[in-house]
């Protein structure tokens, strides 16, 4: 890439870590399945990769786009979002303290209970669209203020800049997972937060065939070489064939955000004004108590709604039974449109509506989507 100028988001995305391969000349990459690389007589590695596990050039390419695209200076990926998750929180140490957002990624609320909590790493979930929840919250030993906007699966949402300036004055950090949002709506590191978190395997694989996370970093600083050490020493690390198929999705990620965005529009005033739905949450409403912020903060409101219907959780089963056209499945972020009652996925301690549906806004014709709904609204009643 010519670096004489700076280049604007898609373009960005074609061509940060693609690059002509200068062995074969290839235009498109190829896949680098050897685990070890040669050393030269002298005992050095002439090209710079020594182990897969180390590095990786698929791997290497990926990171150097990822960082790009969400204006960070580096980054580390990752097997699984939640390897990524993992790796954030193991640079903590026994007594230090996080405060996360109660409606949290059910994913990564199992990691800090289950796994670090052993660890005397405490977590305190709370309310975070109230600041004064997040600030009564702090504790002289918080080191992480986790940030998770538009969450899942109310849409809720969290004013970044003000939780982040928060952290900073208690002497923590500000981490967001940028999932449901990606890159092309929301740039929580320009917002002050020191790293942003996705799982990949979400709207930058984009197809539903790839597990995949990412952290990346704002600044060369402590925290991002301990996540560093946490992926070489502990080897959660991106399969070179799973960082390809990322990079594959990553050029065409801005034209898919805009239209999953145009199709949950018109999905969510649809589903608005359908005398069976009893609420619809989506930020891009203008009666959504998030409108505001949402506006303020995203390019656009999303791929991601969910939509309550009268009589509960037999009514929201019953219309996700008549889908034709949608998948009852979980995920998200993927070309194929997605329903799912969460309530029964999460288990008797949820606390979500009964309800509610979640639908992942694929790109498919939005008429098409709307006239499925609308049968099964139907015949579900
Ligand atoms: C899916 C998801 C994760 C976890 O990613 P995996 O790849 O499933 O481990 C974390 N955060 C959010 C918001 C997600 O949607």
């Amino acid at each position: 890439m010519n670096r004489s100028r700076p280049y604007r988001f898609e373009t960005l995305a074609v061509h940060a870590g693609h690059g002509v391969d200068p062995a074969t000349g290839a235009v498109t990459a190829p896949i680098h399945l050897s685990t070890t690389f040669e050393r030269a007589t002298d005992g050095s590695y002439p090209q710079g990769y020594l182990y897969s596990r180390n590095d990786n050039p698929n791997r290497h390419a990926l990171e150097a786009a990822l960082a790009a695209l969400e204006g960070g200076t580096g980054a580390a990926a990752f097997a699984s979002g939640l390897a990524a998750v993992t790796a954030i929180f193991q640079g903590l140490e026994p007594g230090d303290h996080v405060v996360a957002p109660a409606d949290i990624y059910h994913g990564t609320a199992n990691v800090l209970k289950h796994l670090f909590a052993k660890w005397q790493v405490a977590t305190t979930f709370v309310d975070m669209t109230s600041l004064d929840d997040v600030r009564a919250a702090l504790r002289p030993t918080t080191r992480i203020v986790w940030i998770e906007t538009p969450s899942n699966p109310l849409l809720r949402c969290v004013d970044i800049a003000a939780v982040a300036d928060i952290a900073h004055r208690a002497g923590a950090r500000a981490v967001a997972d940028n999932t449901f949002a990606s890159p092309v709506l929301q740039r929580p590191l320009a917002l002050g937060c020191d790293m942003v978190m996705h799982a990949t395997t979400k709207y930058l694989g984009g197809r539903s065939d790839v597990l995949g996370g990412v952290a990346i970093t704002r600044a060369d600083d402590e925290a991002y070489a301990q996540v560093r050490t946490a992926q070489l020493y502990g080897g959660g690390v991106a399969a070179p064939f799973d960082c390809w198929l990322v990079m594959r999705s990553l050029p065409t990620l801005s034209y898919r955000m805009q239209a999953h965005c145009a199709n949950a529009r018109k999905v969510a005033h649809y589903l608005r004004a359908h005398p069976r739905v009893s609420a619809v949450h989506y930020p891009g409403l203008d009666d959504s108590p998030y409108h505001a912020l949402a506006q303020r903060q995203m390019a656009d409101y999303g791929g991601m709604l969910s939509f309550e219907v009268y009589g509960g959780r037999d009514a929201a089963m019953a219309t996700a039974a008549h889908v034709e056209l949608f998948t009852r499945a979980t995920s998200l972020g993927g070309v194929e449109s997605l329903i799912e009652h969460r309530a029964s996925i999460e288990g008797p301690q949820s606390t979500t509506p009964p309800g509610l549906l979640r639908v992942s806004v694929g790109l498919e014709h939005a008429d098409d989507l709307i006239d499925d709904l609308a049968q099964a609204l139907d015949r579900s009643a």
